[in-house]
């Protein structure tokens, strides 16, 4: 007769951070170790306490850079490393390429439904969502957790990794140890730092506003665990994923993504960029640290005119609840918002007369090529079409930050490396991982969050197996 194995002695995981990649590694993990009959304990250890809990992923809407619920983009691993500036994994990255369609089916068949959004005005790559975004994965993932035996406690900061001879043995939180024979570092960038975010973002870092307030939480603990313990380092540690939003705004991430449309001005009434250089999502970080670093006051301005309402489904390019400010003339604008008006009139004088295309080929959903005259300074490559039908229109904009890009070097089992070799026993999934460089590539920060935070977790069990 065939004896049903028995369990080894009970060995601890520790999972640390309740966002997307702790989730899907702690849910992982326990439903591995279950279906394979061993005795591993998986607790989840979250520093805010439980109605904060959820860093960036409760708030974030969850694009996923996916043609459909079942494939990537046959582009997609090359789409990375140009967006990394081919500074990349490319291991890393085909890797989440193939893991992420199983992955996202597992997600679904934990209650979280996907469909295909309408993203915002300017296309882009595909995308897939989560219905209801990031507050779906949170409350689903979360039962599934617990349904599956995983602990959760809240306010339990972790703030050391205890290993002795080169095993792990716990994570330090207040005065207390975890027991832990592996650890997953699942908790977030440092956004939430002012000291390293100026640090490595120089003068002006430490008070880059946060887009989402759970990410105060994110403060870079696991990343400097992690050192501590020989870990490399990867990521570009002065990058970050930055965006505009409106100040005035209540909303959740109130992005304001018309600028493209029309001209932006700081507080002198002076164009900065070209505001059409590329789709929204090529040009919104470098706009926005510059919003950031170098604007008087750190607030700019979009300028539009009303043919903005004209634009089919215009309203899809803002989060913002809050009306634009609203004048008859320019002059009357710049009075409204605060900025010279003799300069925001020369501004939109000299932008208008550059704007020399045919304005019937405007077309906001791709770059449409409707550039002005070679002679404007700075330049603009779409979207040229002069601001001449009152009311005339402004948003304030400042920068906020979502994530940064500096974090742990892991291989493609999601294992932290030292030297470049697999720490044991160590793993690390999401925004704490670095692999990013130059831009964020569009869409993927929830979608290697789920996919190395899943794969994380049943690496960190066949490694209690065998351990
Ligand atoms: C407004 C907004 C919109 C976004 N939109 C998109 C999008 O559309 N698509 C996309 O791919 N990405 C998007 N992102 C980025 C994406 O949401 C995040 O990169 C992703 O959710 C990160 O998941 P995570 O699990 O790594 O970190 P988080 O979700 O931030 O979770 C980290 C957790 O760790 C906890 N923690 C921190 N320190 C400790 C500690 N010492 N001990 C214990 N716990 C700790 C935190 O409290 C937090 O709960 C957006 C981000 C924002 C802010």
């Amino acid at each position: 007769m065939v004896q049903p194995a028995m369990a080894k002695t009970s060995r601890n995981l520790v999972v640390i951070g309740h966002g997307a990649a702790g989730l899907t590694a702690a849910l992982a993990a326990a439903e591995a170790a279950r279906a394979r009959n061993l005795g591993v304990t998986v607790m989840l250890i979250e520093k805010a306490p439980e109605s904060e809990a959820g860093g960036n992923t409760r708030w974030t809407p969850s694009y996923m850079r996916m043609a459909a619920p079942d494939r990537v983009e046959p582009s997609f691993v090359h789409d990375m490393l140009e967006a990394t500036r081919m500074q990349g994994d490319e291991t890393y990255f085909a890797r989440l390429a193939a893991e992420a369609p199983a992955t996202v089916q597992w997600i679904a068949a934990h209650g979280v439904p996907f469909h295909q959004p309408t993203y915002y005005l300017a296309k882009g790559p595909p995308r897939i969502q989560p219905v209801g975004g990031g507050e779906t994965i949170f409350r689903e993932l979360t039962r599934a957790a617990q349904d599956a035996g995983v602990a959760l406690r809240y306010s339990c900061a972790a703030e050391q990794i205890v290993s002795d001879q080169g095993r792990i043995r716990g994570v330090q939180s207040a005065g207390e140890t975890v027991p832990a024979d592996a650890v997953i570092l699942a908790c977030g960038g440092f956004q939430g730092n002012a000291a390293m975010m100026r640090e490595h973002f120089g003068p002006g870092g430490e008070s880059v506003p946060l887009l989402a307030p759970r990410a105060r939480f994110n403060t870079g603990d696991g990343i400097r665990m992690a050192l501590a313990q020989g870990a490399d380092s990867s990521g570009e540690w002065d990058g970050m994923h930055i965006e505009p939003v409106d100040p005035r705004s209540k909303n959740s991430a109130p992005v304001v993504l018309v600028y493209p449309y029309g001209i932006v001005v700081d507080k002198n009434g002076r164009r900065m960029f070209d505001e059409g250089g590329g789709l929204v999502h090529e040009t919104w970080e470098a706009f926005s640290r510059n919003i950031h670093f170098a604007a008087p006051g750190r607030e700019v301005y979009a300028i539009l005119d009303s043919r903005l309402y004209a634009v089919p489904d215009w309203q899809r390019a803002t989060r913002s609840e809050v009306p634009p400010r609203q004048a008859d003339t320019i002059e009357g604008l710049a009075k409204l918002i605060g900025v010279d008006t003799d300069n925001l009139a020369a501004t939109a004088a000299a932008y208008n007369a550059a704007c020399t295309g045919d304005p019937a080929t405007f077309d906001a959903t791709r770059c449409d090529g409707l550039a002005a005259s070679r002679e404007l300074d700075p330049p603009k490559s779409n979207w040229a079409r002069a601001l001449v039908e009152p009311p005339f229109l402004a948003w304030p904009l400042i920068g906020a930050i979502a994530y940064t890009f500096g974090g742990l070097a892991t291989d493609d089992r999601a294992r932290v490396l030292r030297e470049g070799r697999a720490i044991p026993g160590l793993y690390a999934a999401g925004e704490i991982t670095g692999h990013f460089y130059g831009t964020a590539p569009n869409a993927v920060s929830v979608l290697r969050a789920f996919v190395f935070g899943r794969r994380a977790g049943l690496e960190a069990v066949e490694f209690l197996r065998g351990d």
